[in-house]
């Protein structure tokens, strides 16, 4: 099943305590495309990148497969730039810096052979652009949307309008208390499902993931690791495995939307330990498939048997 990407292409700059990448190939469109490549295909992107994006970036997505058509290289124009500074805690980063370059005249047009994509992630860009290739598209299956600080502070007013046309919302924990005006998560939750879409996924960093819907708040783990390198991108590879996983399944119960949750954990933790998109270049089915039942075994506990008439708990 077809899953449309839709995101920024992007040269990262990250300083880790573990380390510093300068210009590094990234970006939403990057992680979410990647990931979901694991899952289904065809998986096609809409973005745009400046004559500076390097061919090594091009080369990565196509080893994956990615259908390029809808990537608009503006040869006279720069590449979006990003950069980052993570704290001791990894949770917490600093953005240095936001250059929109191409991105702030993008207009995605969508390619004739888009059109009828039946899942659609639409990665952290301008509101305005992610309803603008909504409108340029047959009524998908599924809308997966994603945002951040940037666009809910500078933008709201139009965001709240694409809020209206996605059926998930995948956002972080600040930026739920942001969206909601809340600080409590669950409340939070509600709160942006009278925004709009039905399912809120909140992404907590290294403590996991809730997916809140109107009958379930079910909460899923990060893998506990001792070697993450670089978080950048953690969010846009969940995004990625959750959608193609249901886009390989066709299937929205609840059940199916918590292994999807668990899958775009487990992509989650293979980018973060790799400095950029390296995390995610070479994974393999079996690979995938021992960190979902990993996660399975992390939470999984047996319930005692009671003997009444010893020692009640009261
Ligand atoms: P994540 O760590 O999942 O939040 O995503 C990080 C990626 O988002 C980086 O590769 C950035 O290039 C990209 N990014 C950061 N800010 C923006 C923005 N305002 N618009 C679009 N993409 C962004």
């Amino acid at each position: 099943m077809s899953v449309l990407v839709v995101g920024s292409f992007a040269l990262d700059t990250v300083e880790t305590p573990f380390g510093k990448a300068v210009d590094a190939i990234g970006g939403s469109g990057m992680y979410i495309a990647t990931a979901a490549s694991y899952f289904t295909a065809p998986v096609r992107v809409v973005g745009v990148v400046g004559g500076d994006f390097p061919q090594e970036g091009i080369r990565f997505l196509e080893q994956r497969n990615i259908d390029l058509e809808g990537l608009e290289i503006d040869r006279n124009g720069k590449t979006f730039r990003w950069a980052g500074r993570y704290h001791y805690d990894l949770n917490v980063r600093d953005t240095l810096l936001t250059e929109l370059n191409v991105f702030e005249k993008f207009q995605p047009t969508i390619p004739e052979s888009y059109r009828h994509s039946a899942w659609v992630c639409l990665g952290n860009i301008d509101p305005r652009q992610q309803r603008n290739v909504l409108n340029q598209i047959e009524k998908p299956r599924l809308v997966i949307g994603d945002t951040m600080n940037y666009w809910i502070e500078r933008e709201n007013e139009e965001l709240r309008k694409t809020l209206k046309l996605i059926d998930v919302l995948i956002v972080n924990d600040s930026e739920a208390r942001l969206l909601a005006n809340d600080p409590n998560l669950v409340k939070a939750g509600r709160i942006i499902r009278e925004m709009g879409p039905k399912v809120v996924i909140v992404k907590k960093g290294e403590h996991g993931a809730v997916l809140l819907t109107a009958g379930t708040v079910f909460s899923a783990p990060a893998y506990p690791m001792e070697n993450i390198f670089d978080p950048t991108g953690a969010g846009d590879s969940f995004a990625g495995g959750f959608i193609g996983w249901l886009a390989r399944t066709d299937d929205l119960s609840e059940e199916n939307l918590k292994r999807a949750v668990i899958y775009g954990s487990a992509l989650a933790s293979f980018c973060v330990e790799k400095f950029g998109v390296e995390g995610l270049a070479d994974l393999s089915y079996l690979q995938i498939q021992d960190r979902f039942r990993a996660f399975r075994e992390l939470s999984r506990f047996e319930e005692h048997e009671v003997s009444y008439g010893g020692h009640d708990i009261n």
